[in-house]
């Protein structure tokens, strides 16, 4: 069975120690097979994303830095130059086969903050639906010790889950959890399906650091949690031979981590978990009666809207008697909503311009205030 059948959306990370040799040169070679694979991938009509590692050990090879341990200034140094090959590698490796490539480098800030988060989401989904491939990295020369992720085990599990991916595929150079670290214990065995990651499964993780990557398994695990837990799921497995992926669609060994919840479950309990909300909406009895029925909230049913927001804020939705009835992601701005309330959908077009939402609230995006309840099971 091919493991990667299900999923559509893909976010695959991509380790230094698969692109880069111990002597800080490009595995080119290996990379063409990759985009191979990636290429294929794609043409079945799946969404590829790719979180890359490698910057600092192309860097280290461009400037010349041979010290085991790089400084904090090296390193970044080494990213800044590194990275340019890097994208570089990839415009040419996806190039071959007709795909464009967008660079996008990332701080926590970008993932955690929800006026980045939503930039860089919009971002990907353009990319992604104009056909090209995003490539994704940490932008580590100018992200301070306190202020990185370090890892792009983790990062790529923050990426997974902000573009809703429905799998995560870490390509590293081992094929998968071990009961303990394989190198130092020969009586480990794999594990090919986590379904929840309790205790146990982190003590398995050990500290199996590879001679490039900064993760091992204990980040990847860690990115697991992340991933399950927004309803995405993970696969690791081994990059280092030729055509990784192809191998892996062909039953090749690997761990899956089954995802914890849907992703609609999980969006809705973030949307409920929102303590303040940036401002409320009230409707008539006719939208209060139709959101009750699973619609979208449209802005002809809005007769009342109090506070400033922006696209993507927690807002309240308020019936017509006053009481709360939903919470949800606003699909408009606050200025916007105002221009268009009580307004058709087709009014909306001439006022806010055609490829705008018609939705001031779309019902993926809703929770209905009864049902906070069932969503805490
Ligand atoms: N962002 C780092 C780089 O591109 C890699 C971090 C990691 O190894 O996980 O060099």
């Amino acid at each position: 069975m091919n493991p990667l059948a299900p999923y559509r959306r893909i976010t695959i990370k991509i380790g230094s120690a698969l692109l880069v040799d111990k002597a800080g040169k490009l595995r080119a070679a290996w990379l063409a097979d990759l985009a191979e694979d990636i290429a294929a991938l794609k043409s079945e009509g799946r969404e590829i994303v790719i979180v890359s590692s490698g910057a600092i050990a192309l860097g280290r090879g461009l400037l010349g830095l041979s010290a085991v341990t790089l400084t904090l200034e090296q390193s970044q140094a080494a990213a800044s130059a590194g990275q340019i090959a890097l994208s570089q590698a990839w415009a040419e490796a996806l190039g071959r086969h007709q795909i464009v490539t967008g660079q996008i480098l990332i701080t926590p800030n970008i993932t955690e903050e929800r006026r980045y988060f939503l930039n860089a989401r919009t971002t990907i989904q353009t990319l992604l639906g104009l056909g090209a491939i995003p490539i994704i990295n940490e932008n580590d020369s100018v992200a301070t010790a306190e202020i990185r992720y370090g890892d792009n085990d983790r990062l790529s599990a923050r990426v997974a889950t902000m573009i809703e991916a429905d799998l995560l595929v870490l390509l590293s150079d081992i094929d998968g959890l071990y009961t303990a670290p394989p190198a130092k214990d020969p009586a480990a065995a794999h594990i090919p399906v986590v379904e929840r990651i309790t205790p146990a499964i982190e003590a398995m993780a050990g500290g199996a650091a590879s001679h490039l990557s900064r993760g091992g398994m204990t980040t990847k695990v860690e990115a697991g949690k992340i991933a399950t837990l927004a309803g995405t799921a993970m696969i690791i497995a081994k990059g280092t031979e030729t055509h990784p992926l192809k191998r892996l669609g062909e039953g090749g060994l690997h761990t899956l981590f089954q995802a914890a919840t849907s992703r609609a479950q999980s969006r809705k309990r973030w949307i409920m978990g929102t303590l303040a909300v940036s401002g409320t909406v009230q409707v008539d009895a006719g939208a209060a009666g139709a959101l009750k029925n699973g619609r979208s909230l449209l802005p002809v049913g809005v007769t009342r809207i109090t506070g400033e927001f922006e696209r993507g804020d927690t807002i309240a939705v308020i019936g017509p008697d006053g009481i709360e009835i939903a919470r949800g992601l606003s699909g408009l701005d606050s200025d916007d909503a105002r221009l268009v309330m009580g307004k058709k959908s087709h009014a909306i077009v001439e006022l806010l311009g055609a490829g705008n939402r018609a939705e001031m609230v779309h019902r993926d995006n809703m929770v209905l205030t009864g049902s906070k309840e069932e969503l805490a099971s």
